[in-house]
């Protein structure tokens, strides 16, 4: 199960989804809110938590979530003092029941990471696309449109006709034909 812990909270944040099953991680921490709680909920353990990269609205609660669950943090640049382990373009890593491959896709970011599974049909695409055809902005340090519109292109090719559920670092899910939001967000990158 996927559950959006930051749903409803009015405050400067990521999304951060809790995913349960086989194992127990959080896609993004968040920030500006107690997500701890928010995770006691449903769980009394973490088994990893995976970041999509790391501005502070989605490493923020990074801290308050390693010392309460004793929990390792995973990213593509261990660099940056929120990352402990280092994830790779195409290494495959295990998040509730599912394996998904990681998929660098600077652009918004230099190490920002995709997470995609082909067996579930999901992924967590961070802030690289959001809902009807948003996408990430690009006027920040690391921001290159044209590395965003690549990212974009590889991330539509490898999902392929395999995608069901997008999960987007800010604002809702998609759960329609997900593709075509990559594909609007593929086009306005171009010519917004
Ligand atoms: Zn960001």
């Amino acid at each position: 199960m996927i559950r959006n812990l930051a749903q409803g909270i009015r405050v400067f944040t990521s999304n951060a989804f809790l995913v349960d099953g086989e194992t127990t991680a959080l896609v993004d921490a968040g920030a500006n809110f107690d997500v701890v709680p928010k995770i006691r909920e449903f769980t009394d353990s973490l088994d990893a938590v995976y970041l999509t990269h790391t501005h502070p609205d989605h490493i923020g609660n990074v801290d308050a979530v390693r010392d309460a669950f004793d929990v390792q943090t995973w990213g593509y640049d261990t660099g940056n003092l929120a990352v402990d382990k280092r994830i790779d373009d195409g290494e495959r890593i295990q998040i509730g029941d599912d394996v998904y491959e990681a998929v660098h896709t600077p652009g918004h970011k230099d190490d920002h990471l995709c997470f995609f599974s082909r067996g579930a049909g999901v992924c967590f695409a961070g802030d690289l696309v959001f809902a009807n055809g948003g996408f990430g902005r690009t006027d920040l340090p690391e921001g290159d449109r044209g590395a965003l519109v690549e990212s974009i292109d590889r991330l539509h090719e490898i999902v392929g006709d395999d995608l069901t559920e997008l999960h987007t670092g800010h604002g809702p899910s998609v759960t329609t034909r997900p593709k075509d939001d990559i594909d609007l967000a593929a086009k306005a990158a171009r010519t917004r």
